[in-house]
């Protein structure tokens, strides 16, 4: 492996910015091999013992990744300034810190994946990766298979163009009507402002799939940990 600037090693074990680990050596609370740093203008080996106020640099940790059944009710945000639940309170306290890949609306159940990388989160969040999202939806009102059809190209509204969305009829069920919606960009409400285009008041909002990741039979509140190795 190249040597690599102290202060990049230790922003990438997680001390701190590059910047901040600069001002933590100028501040002499970095040692290399024993010898206390003056300036931050040096290149390290993995094999160079680098101490952070007399501490090993810590491990990186490795990428995990789980599956989530979000109940409805929960908003995907670390902190919400109107005070409701978050995702992250609920998650199951042998959690450890984690970030969700995407989001759900607040009354949306179903699939949502957390991991504890933030790159990760970042790439797979992205609408470049294409992945297919699924969904089983319960709207207000009737429609037919044709009128979901003039979707399947993609549609604008209100100056927002949205992609391709596959919607099937499922089933009616008294004044509501049971549909799957399959779509791969993810743009905020894309499910509710298509049916909506479409005469649908969308009333339940289940995300069954999110690229290869199923739900499965995750109970609700539950996570599932993907195994494999991502
Ligand atoms: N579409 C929506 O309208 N809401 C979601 O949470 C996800 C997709």
């Amino acid at each position: 492996q190249e040597p690599e600037r102290i202060a990049k090693v230790m922003a990438r074990a997680g001390v701190a910015s590059r910047r901040d680990s600069e001002a933590m050596i100028a501040e002499g609370r970095v040692s290399v091999n024993g010898t206390v740093l003056e300036s931050p203008a040096l290149d390290v080996k993995p094999t160079d013992v680098v101490l952070v106020d007399g501490e090993p640099l810590p491990a990186r940790e490795r990428t995990r990744l789980w599956l989530y059944h979000k109940p409805r009710g929960l908003v995907t945000t670390n902190f919400d300034p109107e005070g409701r639940p978050t995702v992250f309170e609920a998650l199951p306290e042998d959690l450890p810190r984690v970030l969700s890949i995407g989001r759900l609306d607040i009354n949306t159940e179903g699939l949502l994946l957390l991991t504890n990388d933030g790159g990760l989160a970042r790439v797979l969040e992205l609408p470049e990766t294409g992945w297919l999202r699924r969904y089983r939806v319960r709207a207000f009102g009737e429609v037919t298979q044709d009128k979901l059809d003039t979707v399947r190209d993609g549609v604008e509204i209100d100056g927002i163009h949205y992609g391709p969305v596959i919607a099937r009829f499922e089933r009616q069920q008294g004044f509501n009507t049971w549909l799957t919606v399959d779509l791969r960009e993810g743009k905020n409400r894309e499910v509710k402002t298509v049916l909506e285009h479409l005469g649908l008041a969308v009333n339940r909002l289940i995300r069954i799939s999110f690229g290869p990741f199923q739900l499965g039979e995750i109970a609700e509140g539950e996570v599932e940990e993907i195994r494999s190795r991502v």
